[in-house]
């Protein structure tokens, strides 16, 4: 069999470029290592309700040709984001906006949280934040940093934050309005049925290999011949195709515990459940069935671990530190010389990407090739 493209990776990215070219008259072959198609966004029906395996997605842009793009395989409902904090059992509206200021201090107008937040940060007399603490509280001053940040962010980086650089906060957005729109964008929602039915129509009529890792794949079945194809497109660790042979890139990683309450049909009433105290463990309690506004009987939900990452498990959040940015530009450079391979996705870029970035960065791909 001749394909024009191997693509590496049934993710987003490896889904979109696939469904382009294919559309287009070009042969692919999908090969992806785990038994599921969707990557990151993979969603799985249980009981009854759509499981996002791999955390909370929330599909949320500005760029209308995304849009349009992704309607064309679901139709999204109209959730809108609205996490809530829980400090120790007192609870906060997220993002920080005047419900939040109204919960913390009992002000009620914007000049009157204005006041409070401009005197605990001048307080702290902070000009140049040489820490993530520092920095959090020159920003929003000492009540929202240690009730909302610290605990929260130390968790997620396995650090206290004075031992955490600055620039993982650049900024912390307040909004002065009672508006618990977690998203700024023009569009916001969840796919009905799920990310994964997005997936199977992005790849229909795409001859998909499911457990086949590319490694293995070449070693076999393209070594022979038996499979050829002119070019690859590879959305795995940029690091693991050179063999890690200059050093390996750093994640943080995650780990999900999914609870199926059969008795319960309302856990916690919100989707999104953030933990902001050090002592919880977990840093989110998602509940699933509110992405979709399910009233099914019984509920799931899912603990959020924040973990440490050592090879071999799975890469959750590039650590884009000086270290890491560094070596992933050597491979970089590394792979814009390597003949007949595309780099893609999150991980053949080793860069944070939200779901839109992905699927507009895989359309610009796919169109540099047509
Ligand atoms: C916890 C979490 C929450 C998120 N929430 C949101 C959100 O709310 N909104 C939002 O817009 N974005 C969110 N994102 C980002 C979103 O997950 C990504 O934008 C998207 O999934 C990236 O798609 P991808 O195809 O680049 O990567 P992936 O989904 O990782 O796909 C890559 C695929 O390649 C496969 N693969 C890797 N190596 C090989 C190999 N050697 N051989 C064969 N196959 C291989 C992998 O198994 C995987 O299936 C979140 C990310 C995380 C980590």
């Amino acid at each position: 069999m001749h394909y024009d493209y191997l693509i590496v990776g049934a993710g987003l990215y490896g889904a979109t470029f696939a469904n382009i070219i294919s559309k287009q008259g070009r042969t692919c072959l999908v090969i992806e290592k785990k038994n599921h198609i969707g990557g990151n966004v993979y969603t799985k029906n249980i009981n009854g309700i759509n499981v996002h395996m791999y955390g909370a997605h929330i599909f949320h842009t500005s760029d209308e040709e995304v849009w349009n793009y992704v309607n064309q395989f679901a139709d999204f409902n109209n959730y809108i984001n609205s996490p809530i904090a829980n400090f120790k059992g007192e609870l906060y509206h997220l993002p920080f906006n005047m419900n939040t200021f109204k919960e913390m201090w009992g002000v009620e107008t914007p000049e009157e949280a204005k006041k409070i937040i401009e005197e605990q940060r001048a307080k702290e007399g902070i000009d140049n934040p040489t820490n993530l603490e520092e920095q959090a509280l020159s920003l929003v001053g000492r009540d929202i940093y240690e009730k909302l940040i610290k605990g929260y962010t130390e968790k997620q980086w396995g650090r206290d934050c004075k031992d955490l650089p600055s620039f993982i906060i650049r900024r912390l957005p307040l909004r002065f309005e009672y508006n618990n729109n977690y998203f700024n964008d023009k569009y916001q929602g969840i796919p009905i049925g799920g990310y994964t039915g997005i997936i199977e129509k992005m790849l229909e009529g795409i001859e998909v290999r499911l457990g086949t890792d590319y490694k293995t794949f070449l070693a076999n079945e393209a070594a022979g011949k038996d499979i050829t194809f002119d070019l690859v497109l590879y959305t795995g660790p940029i690091d693991e195709y050179f063999d890690y042979k200059l050093g390996q890139l750093e994640f943080r990683s995650l780990c999900f515990k999914n609870e199926i309450l059969s008795e319960v049909d309302d856990y916690q009433g919100n989707a999104v459940m953030n933990y902001t105290d050090r002592e919880t463990p977990y840093t989110r309690i998602i509940e699933h069935k509110h992405f979709e506004f399910n009233k099914c009987k019984g509920t799931v939900v899912t603990k959020e671990y924040p973990a440490a990452w050592k090879p071999g498990d799975e890469p959750y959040y590039p650590i884009n530190d000086e270290r890491n940015n560094a070596l992933y530009e050597k491979y970089r450079i590394l792979a814009e010389k390597e003949e007949g391979v595309i780099f893609g996705g999150r991980l053949g870029s080793y860069k944070y990407y939200d779901m839109d970035k992905v699927i507009a960065a895989a359309i610009d791909a796919a169109r540099a090739e047509l």
